[in-house]
């Protein structure tokens, strides 16, 4: 296996290309390592390299990996999350990126202890097989969180369908982009809405030209 620390910088270097590209400034791009793959020793690697920022999508990942790192780093939970499930996590993540129903944001609002910062996962493409709000009804959803005090909405994410070339999926993330654009002008007060998480191993440095300001990356990454 490559060691972290080369796949890291040459994911930086792609990193600084793209945001090249896009007359962005590379300070403003979060990479969040996804470790749902790897071990605990392999995420220490990722860690020793200089990842702060952690990904997992499964509460039994996430609390194996977060009992023994702690608050070394940011941790992001990018999976589904089943609500019954949320109370055993939700005060230990820092951001959850899989907001997508109002049953959920009831639970997360009941069990935080404080203010959650959380993304609205949303369907872009509009495959059946996908979790995620389809866009036209993000506002409204949005909208309807505006008395949980313990919801913030700071961004929206999407998982890009799988393509052999990424180009096929710009349109993706430049409509994720889009909508932002439209939410942040409403200037609500539980929804800042400034980020975006999109982009992965395959598709990050197109989803960066599109605007990302969070990429997860699993597979080129850590293995
Ligand atoms: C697994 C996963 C990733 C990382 O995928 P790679 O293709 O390995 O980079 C990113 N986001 C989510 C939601 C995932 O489940």
């Amino acid at each position: 296996m490559v060691d972290v620390a080369t796949n890291l910088s040459n994911i930086q270097e792609n990193i600084r290309q793209a945001c090249a590209n896009a007359n962005r400034s590379p300070e403003d791009i979060r990479l969040i390592a996804v470790t749902k793959y790897v071990t605990i020793e392999r995420t220490k690697e990722a860690i020793n390299a200089g990842i702060d920022n952690l990904g997992e999508n499964r509460n039994e990942g996430f609390l194996e990996k977060y009992n023994e790192i702690q608050n070394q780093v940011n941790w992001h939970f990018i999976g589904s999350l089943q609500s019954r499930k949320v109370k055993d996590i939700i005060n230990q993540v820092d951001f959850i990126h899989s907001l997508d129903r109002k049953s959920l944001a009831k639970e997360i609002n009941k069990r935080a202890t404080h203010p959650v910062n959380c993304f609205v996962q949303v369907n872009v493409s509009g495959e059946e097989s996908k979790h995620g709000i389809f866009p036209d009804e993000v506002i409204s959803f949005i909208k309807s969180l505006s008395g949980y005090e313990n919801i913030k909405i700071v961004g929206l994410m999407t998982m890009a369908p799988h393509v052999e070339d990424p180009e096929d999926v710009r349109s993706v993330f430049k409509k994720l982009r889009d909508l932002r654009d439209e939410i942040t002008k409403k200037e609500l007060p539980h929804a800042p809405c400034e980020w975006l998480s999109m982009g992965m191993s395959n598709d990050y440095h197109i989803a960066i030209e599109e605007g990302a300001t969070h990429v997860r990356i699993g597979s080129k990454l850590v293995g």
